[in-house]
């Protein structure tokens, strides 16, 4: 057999496969790229030549335009290709829509890259798919056994609630663009709420590419005077908003009357995260692996071998070595967790 470190191995542009000449979410402009989801930190443009599923491949084309790569093949989720000397094949990964754990095979080696990864229920994804594999390489974004994600129903409980109690207030919910912000605005609608949701112009195109693919968000328009009822402020309030969470921090957000700050994701479980950013209402929705999901997944494939690309790498290689599984770090650098 292959020796695992020479049918995938980490270099300064990410995981480069010499048998099969490409790179697994390279971060810098490489010629043959295989991508595991479309997050700007995983999915850059100006490669030679992408392979991702269709999903992430429109994703990409939203983001940077028709033209992001010299060449695009769609990849179809379970399906076996070969490349070079190598099979590759794409499995559904839980993350965002579209996203993808990526199997490379040879000579009775099979690695996955997971890329990133979650494991609770998502309405906007396919489910993650476990693979068995001699090496899964996992990232580890909330690596550490304190972090333990909250139901996500519980989360948007809170935010009903509140919605409830300030009826005059707008709720502005600072979500990730991919993702995270269409997953709360199915969410809302699966917990039975049917009013208009105004969003940032940031969230338009991945909202309507979401929807194109048949996940309804129900009605929503732009977080504009013009769009909002009586073309004044007034009218956003007891409404629910919802942008990137840099927008809350710059101006657009003073349109809003005595609106109440909220944020969507895994590090609101760190109150002086939450506090440092202005957060009202925390909303613990990750689209991450919390420490039991990461240490569960491992002890269901049971790889011979775990890498740890990024993250809190230390704490889950050591969860590895004592439960008999050879385990080490990757320190790849350069993934920012865009959609935590
Ligand atoms: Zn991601």
């Amino acid at each position: 057999m292959i020796r695992p470190e020479d049918l995938l191995a980490p270099g300064p542009d990410g995981l480069w496969c010499p048998l099969g000449g490409f790179h697994v979410d390279p971060i810098r402009p490489v010629a043959r790229a295989l991508i595991t989801h479309g997050h700007a930190d995983h999915a850059r443009s100006g490669h030679g030549a992408v392979l991702a599923t269709r999903e992430t491949l429109a994703i990409m084309a939203v983001r940077y335009g028709e033209d992001f790569a010299g060449q695009q093949q769609v990849a179809v989720p379970g399906e076996r290709m070969k490349i070079g000397d190598v099979t590759v094949s794409f499995h559904p990964a839980g993350h965002v829509l579209g996203s993808a754990q990526i199997a490379v095979e040879a000579q009775g080696c099979r690695i996955v890259v997971s890329g990133d990864y979650k494991r609770r229920r998502d309405p906007t994804c396919a489910p993650f798919e476990p693979v068995a594999c001699d090496v899964f390489i996992t990232e580890a974004t909330f690596g550490l056994p304190v972090f333990r994600h909250p139901d996500d129903g519980e989360e948007i409980g809170k935010l009903l609630a509140s919605l409830a109690a300030f009826p005059e207030r707008a709720h502005l919910v600072g979500a990730y663009a991919l993702g995270k912000a269409q997953r709360v605005i199915k969410r809302l609608r699966e917990e039975g709420y049917g009013e208009t949701i105004y969003i940032h112009g940031a969230l338009e195109r991945l909202c309507t590419l979401y929807e194109s693919e048949g996940i309804d968000l129900g009605p929503l328009a732009p977080a504009t005077l013009e769009s909002a009822r009586r073309g004044e402020s007034a009218a956003f309030a007891g409404a629910v908003v919802v942008g990137p969470p840099s927008a809350f921090a710059d101006r657009w957000a003073r349109r809003f009357p005595d609106p109440v700050p909220c944020f969507a994701s895994g590090w609101m479980m760190i109150r002086q995260r939450a506090k440092q950013r202005g957060v009202e209402l925390p909303l613990i929705i990750s689209d991450h692996c919390d420490w039991d999901e990461l240490t569960a997944t491992i002890a269901e494939i049971e790889p011979g071998e775990v890498w740890v690309t990024h993250g809190r790498e230390e704490a889950l290689v050591r969860w590895c070595e004592l439960a008999g599984i050879r385990a080490r770090p990757l320190h790849l650098v350069g993934y920012e967790d865009e959609g935590d």
